[in-house]
C-alpha cells in the first residue's frame, strides 16, 4: 500500500519560526494524524529551504559563517515543530546531497525530454529578496512587493537561463480543470485558473554563479534559481532519482500558504510536465494567521512570539486555538484575548470539565468501573455516531476548523445527555439499572473525545485515552470513535488535562 505523502513548505533559514509557520505545521500534522487514525501508512515531510540569498545575508548579519548558521537554524526550526507534537518522517534540507542529485537528476530529465524547454535569454526587472522572485506589475503596489511592504524591490538585469513555461500553460490548465491536479481550497484554484487564462510568461530558473546554491547542470557558471531548486525537495525527499523513488511520489498532499500558490500550482507542474514526472495529487494553500489585522511574519516584524503563545496554555492548547479559531482555510486572527477565551470555554470548562465530571461520577457510583449499560443505543451514542461521522467527512475535505467544531458540539451533546438524566438523582432513588445505562453512554462518549482529539491534541488525548484505562495509544483507533467499547474497563480521573489558569 502507497503511502500518504504528505509535505509542508520547507522555510527560509533566516529568522525564529513564528506563528505564521506554525499554522501550516500543525495544521499538516493534523491531516496526517487523520490519516494515521484511519489505519493508512503515512509519510511527511518537513524541513528547511537553505539556499536562498536571503539565507546568507542572515548570516552575515550575525556574523556566523553560513554552514553553521544553517545548522543552528534548523535545529532551533525542527526542535520547536516537535516541541508542537507534529510527527513528521523525514526533514529535508535543501544544502544536503540527497537533495542537490535530485535537483540535477530533475534539471537533467528536462534537459533530455524537452531540450527546447531551457534556453538562454536575459532578463530585467524587479526583484523581491523576500519572495526571492521578479515581480510582475500586478504583484507591486506603492512600488514595493505585496508581500513586503517594508523592503526594497532590486532592479536587476541578468543573462541566465530560461524555463518555457508559457509551453505548459494548457497542460497545467487542463490538468487543474479536470481534478487531475486538485487546487484547494476553491478561492486559491479560481486564482490560479485566472493567472492561467491571462497567459504565462517564461521564467529565469538561473542565476550567476553564487557562492551558495546548487550548480546548475550544463553549464560553467550558473547557480539553480532557489525557488526551482526548493520545489523540488519534496521529490528528492522520495530518494528521487533512485529506483524506488515511486513507493512515495506522487505526493499525496502539499501544504503551503496562499502566498507562495503561483510557484506550487502552476511553475511546479510545468516542471513535472517537462521531466515527464506524475504531477502531484493536490495543493492546500492556507490562509495568514494576522495579529492586529496584519500578517504574522518575520520580514514584517509583527511581534508575537511563537515561544510565548505555546507556554500560555501548553502546545496542544495552540494547536486547538489555530486550527479551531484561526482556521485552515481563510485569514484568521490571532489575540491573547482570544486565545484565553477558546482555551477557557472549549478546554478547561469544556472536555476537561466533561472528562472530570464524567470519571469522579464512574468513581463515585461505580468504584472506577465502567458498566455494561444497555444493549440499544442511548440518544447519547446515536449523536456520537453521527458527529464521529460528520468529523470524518470534515477531515477528509481539510476542513479542519469544521472537524474541531464538532469535537466541542459532542461536548455539549454529553453535557446535555447528563443534565437531561441527572445520574445524582438515579443514584439518590437507587435506579441502578438506569444509573448504568447513562455512566456506560456517558464513558463511550468520552472514548470517541480522545479519538477525535488526536489528530488535533495528541498529547491531551493520550492523556484522556489512559484515564479511560485504555492500553498504548488513540492514534489508529478510529474503529473505537465509531464504535466505542468501554464495559468493564477501570477509569481513573484524568490528571491535569486543561488545568483553569490561575487568576
Ligand atoms: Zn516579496
Amino acid at each position: 500500500m502507497k503511502s500518504y505523502y504528505l509535505t509542508t513548505a520547507i522555510d527560509y533559514s533566516n529568522g525564529d519560526p513564528h506563528l505564521g509557520h506554525a499554522l501550516e505545521k500543525v495544521g499538516a500534522d493534523a491531516i496526517a494524524r487523520w490519516h494515521r487514525l484511519r489505519g493508512e501508512p503515512v509519510h511527511f515531510v518537513m524541513g528547511m529551504d537553505e539556499n536562498a540569498q536571503k539565507v546568507i545575508l542572515a548570516a552575515d548579519a550575525a556574523g556566523r559563517p553560513p554552514a553553521a548558521w544553517l545548522d543552528a537554524m534548523s535545529e532551533r526550526f525542527d526542535s520547536t515543530w516537535k516541541r508542537l507534537e507534529c510527527s513528521h518522517d523525514d526533514w529535508m534540507r535543501t544544502t544536503e546531497p540527497r537533495h542537490a542529485r535530485g535537483v540535477k537528476a530533475l534539471i537533467e530529465q528536462i534537459q533530455a525530454r524537452n531540450p527546447d524547454d531551457l534556453f538562454v535569454g536575459e532578463y530585467e526587472g524587479r526583484y523581491c529578496v523576500g519572495c526571492e522572485e521578479f515581480k510582475s506589475e500586478s504583484q507591486i503596489v506603492n512600488g514595493r512587493c505585496i508581500e513586503h511592504p517594508s523592503r526594497e524591490l532590486v532592479p536587476t538585469k541578468e543573462r541566465n537561463t530560461f524555463f518555457r513555461l508559457s509551453r505548459w500553460r494548457d497542460p497545467v490548465l487542463a490538468a487543474i480543470r479536470s481534478g487531475a491536479f486538485r487546487v484547494e481550497p476553491a478561492i486559491r484554484r479560481n486564482e490560479m485558473l485566472r493567472v492561467l487564462e491571462d497567459g504565462l510568461q517564461d521564467i529565469s530558473i538561473s542565476r550567476g554563479r553564487l557562492a551558495w546554491g546548487i550548480p546548475f547542470p550544463g553549464t560553467a557558471d550558473e547557480t539553480v534559481y532557489v525557488w526551482f531548486d526548493a520545489l523540488i525537495n519534496y521529490l528528492s525527499a522520495t530518494g528521487y532519482p533512485d529506483a524506488g523513488y515511486e513507493k512515495l511520489w506522487p505526493a499525496d498532499l502539499h501544504v503551503i500558504g496562499k502566498g507562495i500558490t503561483r510557484f506550487h500550482c502552476i511553475i511546479w507542474p510545468a516542471m513535472l510536465m517537462a521531466a515527464g514526472v506524475p504531477l502531484p495529487a493536490m495543493v492546500w494553500a492556507h490562509g495568514y494567521v494576522q495579529w492586529g489585522g496584519a500578517k504574522v511574519s518575520k520580514s514584517e516584524g509583527t511581534s508575537v512570539s511563537l515561544d510565548e503563545a505555546i507556554e500560555r496554555h501548553g502546545p496542544d492548547a495552540l494547536r486547538w486555538f489555530l486550527l479551531r479559531e484561526v482556521g485552515f482555510e481563510n485569514d484568521g486572527d490571532f489575540s491573547f484575548e482570544r486565545f484565553d477565551a477558546r482555551y477557557e470555554g472549549d478546554l478547561a470548562n469544556g472536555l476537561g470539565n466533561l472528562a472530570a465530571r464524567v470519571t469522579a461520577m464512574l468513581e463515585k457510583y461505580r468504584g472506577g468501573i465502567v458498566p455494561v449499560g444497555a444493549h440499544v443505543p442511548e440518544p447519547l451514542d446515536t449523536a456520537g455516531t453521527e458527529l464521529a461521522a460528520e468529523y470524518a467527512s470534515a477531515m477528509a475535505a481539510i476542513d479542519l476548523k469544521g472537524a474541531a467544531e464538532i469535537l466541542s458540539r459532542l461536548v455539549s451533546e454529553a453535557n446535555g445527555y447528563i443534565v437531561a438524566n441527572a445520574p445524582w438523582t438515579l443514584a439518590k432513588a437507587g435506579d441502578d439499572a438506569r444509573l448504568d445505562v447513562v455512566l456506560a453512554s456517558l464513558a463511550r462518549c468520552l472514548l470517541r473525545l480522545s479519538v477525535l482529539a488526536s489528530p488535533f491534541m495528541p498529547a491531551k488525548a493520550q492523556v484522556l485515552w489512559t484515564a479511560l484505562g485504555q492500553p498504548g495509544s488513540p492514534e489508529k483507533e478510529w474503529r473505537l470513535a465509531l464504535q466505542p467499547d468501554l464495559a468493564g474497563a477501570r477509569v481513573a480521573k484524568p490528571d491535569n488535562l486543561f488545568p483553569k489558569p490561575a487568576a
